[in-house]
């Protein structure tokens, strides 16, 4: 396993009592998910949301920021097309099922396994993310 510098949130507080760098594993991706090599990430609230605590959050930690991202698809799972691989994507931080009646119908905020990169999930801060593939959209903008 290789591992890349990342940042964790250990707790409630300012980003000197609550933010720690450290070592992150680099992940290998699941069979239905895909591994980015990431080339943006933006700042956004929910990153002073996990942070500072919101009445949804759920207290776990740690916690890794950044929602927002945008790269290129450098490995894929085994129930992944290898057309994705160099893809250049950018990544909606919503994660659901896919496969119940609320995702059938288009309503996957209301999945009871709904996840928000970022906060329920690692974020991609900052450089790896793996993510499932339900929610990567192809970069128009390259
Ligand atoms: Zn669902």
């Amino acid at each position: 396993m290789f591992t890349h510098a990342g940042s964790h949130i250990t707790g409630h507080g300012t980003p000197a009592e609550a933010v720690e760098l450290v070592d992150v594993d680099t992940p290998n991706p699941d069979p239905n998910e895909v591994r980015i090599r990431v080339e943006a990430v933006a700042l956004n609230h929910l990153d002073v949301f996990a942070r500072m605590g919101h009445p949804e959050d759920d207290g776990t930690f740690p916690k890794r920021s950044g929602c927002d991202i945008a790269g290129f698809v450098d490995s894929v799972g085994d129930d992944v097309d290898d057309d994705w691989i160099d893809e250049a994507v950018i990544v909606y931080p919503g994660v659901s099922c896919d496969d119940c009646e609320y995702c059938l119908n288009g309503e996957h905020t209301m999945c009871h396994e709904y996840e928000i990169i970022g906060e329920d999930r690692p974020g991609a801060l900052p450089n790896t993310l793996s993510s499932q593939r339900g929610v990567l959209r192809r970069n128009q903008n390259r």
